[in-house]
């Protein structure tokens, strides 16, 4: 379960960020994942739940934002929202894309301090 790893450097930047904001206590934390980032909300989550306790983010709200997946299709030119995979089909032309404009996001959107 990688998001254990993922948690554990997020909530050191967090230290690094109160320490800037000199803080000993974050209130909330709002991170950004892309659906193509490889990161399973709930094992997150669940990570999330098993390292704050006693930690500058305990009872700290967490708030996850979803980036949906985007392609760009070459021969016509435009965005077009994608699943999940690494070639997408444009559904204008259905010409076939690897160019990913969105969706890899992984990280802290926002903090707050009490
Ligand atoms: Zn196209």
């Amino acid at each position: 379960m990688h998001e254990v790893g993922i948690m554990q450097s997020a909530l050191d930047a967090i230290r690094q960020q109160a320490v800037n904001h000199n803080a000993t206590r974050v209130s909330r934390i709002v991170l950004r994942i892309g659906t193509l980032a490889g990161v399973d909300q709930e094992a997150l989550r669940f990570a999330y739940e098993a390292l704050t306790p006693g930690s500058l983010a305990d009872g700290a709200v967490l708030e996850i934002e979803t980036v949906p997946a985007r392609a760009y299709c070459a021969s016509c030119r435009t965005e077009f929202g994608a699943g999940r995979g690494f070639i997408f089909e444009c559904p204008q032309c259905h010409a076939f894309s690897g160019e990913i404009r969105a969706g890899r996001e992984l990280g802290i959107a926002r903090l707050e301090f009490p």
